[in-house]
């Protein structure tokens, strides 16, 4: 719907906050931070400290309504806090996000069904409590599996919504924070949930995917005479088992997030709906159950939180969390939903206290990335509980800081220039291709997952740094892609092997890390190898499974680099393929196939981890053999620690420049010819104007700083006509 007067999605007067456009409007770009999450801060400093928010440009605010603490026996509901909260943010002028949090439980639901608790692998239930993240206790909730207990929470947020509905200073609701399970890892290393309504639900799940219990038997190898022999796995072992119960857990969350977006949507029609993860789900998918693709689709705007100091990001990784969520958004409005203010953790050591520069840098590669929105964790420091005291953008007291001041030119900035909201990030030249099924087995096989993720990391980086904007597409998203990557692709189902095939027939160019398709569906390992026909597109046999890499590591090289294998490398007979690169003791390390109409590598060991192991060479490799496959960067400033990034509306073309580095750069810019033709690179921030010379020039970025330069064409559409 749009608002009835302008017939825009977003209207600040109308109170139309419907998102239907690929951006969101200048004047509601939200800048702001987290405030409240029951019981802090006290309510003594609310006016005062609201006021101070937008005395400080920002714009808008989030509240955490604590289903524990509002949600009374006898279908009773105590909103008066948010009442007043709300109020005041009415008055000041801030608009609000009211963040749902189910994750706790109101202690008399608890009481009347203990049955509902959350259960380990070793039966152990867990008894809700404070947490580190929620101080008044009720953490973690109850198992939503459970009716009695998911019917509660269905009163609650229908109460919520209903009770806001139309309040003008309401923006919408952030209908789950972080999207992830957030018992993971908290009590030892325990699996969950192996309460009855979750064993129930996944014996459902097992009887549709398999149509019956003698295709489950097939699928597991057991010989079941009836589904009360049937279990969820407990313990490290079987791959078919542990593949389904995860893949089971992940699906059932997604089911949970809609229903939340449905309970919601049916109180109030209108509402802006929108989440935001951890970006863990390239790495921790199989505990978190974090599936940003899938949690995209659920909301209106999906966003991430990012706290670069807390996890010990490089610059780099900040971007690449961002551009994870904006692959995974395809398309949609995205945002950085939290971002890191202050010193964050846990207990008695947390990390340390972002610069003003931090928070500057981290504000512009959000802006380059394409988010529109930025709200901080958070205004004030938290002031209970194994968070307190960090986590603010303001002193203790309230009072600003120096990274207050540094976070309040943003608002003020992105208000000038109305471009900023209105320009597109492009397609990415290069995909990162994500294979679910192959992380999932990686954490089945190890019991974590990390190799995936430092083969995708690795990868990321390398590409990234060869002056490519990287995009991360699921195997479903593969077409239009002119140079797709392939980490770690150790378990491809049947599936996915067919898309694969069918982007390289239609003319795609694939670079595969080793041992494509080893591994099938349930994980089986596959004969031939490459699996499912993949042995075709890449031309090569392998005729045995993976080497282990011991002491003797193998090497190769290419265009005059040096690289080791790492994990495994794979011993390949080329059938059609063309061998481009030979190890050191004999054998194919890389080939390349004619498929159809595109071109199949295979490199025969894990590029991406090398890169992460220290192999230097490596990732300048990945550069090189994209250039071998002609591409080459749509901009780019021929600088590794300088990332260029392209947005578009129409014939207009935004070109911000980020300078990673701690040093002043000299960054001498290239655009591609098929962007278009340009004369002058026109500062938006006043910063004067750069001739363009051939479609490049010179600009000078600051350590850790940005500029957005507008490219103005040579020749404007009238001219062409004429
Ligand atoms: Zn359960």
């Amino acid at each position: 719907m749009a608002c009835q007067t302008c017939d825009e999605a977003v209207c600040l007067t109308s109170g139309v906050y419907v998102i239907k456009y690929g951006y969101m409007k200048s004047e509601l770009f939200p800048y702001g931070a987290q405030y409240y999450r029951t019981p802090n801060p006290p309510s003594t400093d609310w006016e005062r400290d609201l006021r101070e928010m937008k005395a400080q440009g920002m714009n808008s605010v989030r509240l955490w309504a604590m289903w524990s603490w509002i949600h009374l026996p006898n279908g009773e509901f105590d909103f008066s806090h948010l009442d007043r909260l709300m109020d005041l943010c009415s008055q000041v002028g801030l608009k609000t996000l009211i963040q749902v949090v189910l994750e706790n439980a109101p202690p008399w639901l608890v009481h009347a069904h203990p049955h509902a608790k959350y259960t380990s692998m070793d039966d152990e239930q867990i008894w809700p409590m404070g947490r580190p993240n929620t101080p008044g206790g009720g953490w973690p909730g109850l198992c939503l599996d459970n009716p009695p207990a998911s019917d509660a929470a269905a009163q609650f947020m229908t109460a919520l919504a209903s009770h806001f509905a139309r309040h003008p200073a309401l923006l919408g609701y952030d209908v789950w924070n972080e999207v992830w399970f957030e018992l993971d890892g908290y009590i030892g290393p325990q699996y969950y949930c192996y309460c009855p309504a979750t064993v129930a639900a996944f014996k459902e799940y097992l009887a549709g995917k398999y149509s019956g219990l003698d295709g489950l038997g097939d699928a597991w190898h057991r010989r079941y005479t009836s589904w009360d022999e049937v279990y969820p796995p407990r313990y490290w072992g079987g791959y078919p088992d542990w593949l389904d119960w995860i893949a089971f857990r992940i699906e059932n969350q997604g089911k949970l997030l809609r229903w939340r977006v449905d309970t919601l949507r049916g109180a109030d029609p209108d509402a802006l709906l929108v989440s935001h993860g951890l970006p863990t789900t390239l790495g921790s998918m199989a505990t978190h159950l974090t599936d940003d693709w899938r949690n995209a689709k659920e909301v209106d705007i999906y966003g991430l939180s990012c706290f670069p100091h807390w996890f010990n990001y490089q610059d780099i990784d900040t971007l690449e969390v961002h551009d994870l969520v904006r692959s995974a958004s395809s398309g949609k409005t995205f945002w950085t939903a939290e971002t890191q203010a202050g010193p964050s953790g846990e207990g008695l050591i947390h990390s340390r206290t972002p610069s003003p520069q931090d928070i500057r840098l981290w504000n512009w590669i959000s802006l380059a990335a394409g988010a529109k929105g930025l709200l901080y964790w958070q205004w004030r420091p938290e002031l209970l509980g194994p968070e307190s005291p960090g986590f603010g953008l303001c002193h203790l007291d309230g009072t600003p800081t120096e990274r207050t001041e540094a976070a309040s030119w943003f608002p003020s900035f992105v208000g000038a220039h109305p471009e900023i909201g209105e320009h597109k990030p492009l397609k990415g030249q290069v995909a990162i291709a994500i294979l679910p099924e192959s992380q999932l087995f990686a954490h089945v096989a190890e019991k974590n997952a990390g190799k995936y993720s430092q083969a995708v990391r690795g990868a990321y980086r390398a590409f990234t740094r060869a002056g490519y904007q990287v995009d991360f597409a699921r195997i479903e998203q593969l077409m239009g892609y002119e140079m797709v990557y392939l980490p770690f692709p150790l378990m491809i189902e049947e599936k996915s092997a067919r898309m694969i095939a069918e982007y390289v027939q239609s003319g795609g160019k694939l670079i595969s890390e080793a041992c494509p398709a080893q591994f099938g569906n349930g994980g089986h390992v596959q004969v031939p190898t490459p699996g499912y026909g993949l042995d075709e597109v890449f031309g090569v046999r392998a005729e045995s499974g993976p080497q282990s890499i011991q002491d003797d590591i193998p090497t190769f090289q290419w265009n005059g680099r040096n690289v080791g294998c790492c994990v495994h490398r794979q011993t390949l007979t080329a059938v059609t393929a063309t061998v481009l690169a030979e190890f050191s003791d004999g054998g194919p390390a890389i080939t390349e196939n004619l498929y159809g109409s595109g071109r199949a590598m295979l490199v025969g060991t894990y590029p991406g981890i090398c890169s992460e192991w220290g192999w230097q060479d490596a990732a300048p490799m990945l550069g090189d053999l994209a250039a071998y496959f002609g591409l080459s960067p749509l901009a780019h400033a021929g600088d590794p620690e300088v990332v260029v990034r392209l947005q578009v509306r129409d014939e207009s073309v935004l070109a911000y420049v980020v300078n990673l580095s701690g040093d002043t750069r000299e960054a001498h810019l290239r655009i591609s010819n098929s962007i278009g033709d340009f004369s002058v690179a026109e500062d938006i921030d006043g910063g004067g104007g750069a001739p363009v010379d051939g479609n490049s020039f010179t600009a000078t970025v600051q350590g850790r700083d940005a500029r957005v330069f507008k490219l103005i064409p040579r020749y404007t559409r009238k001219d062409v006509v004429i």
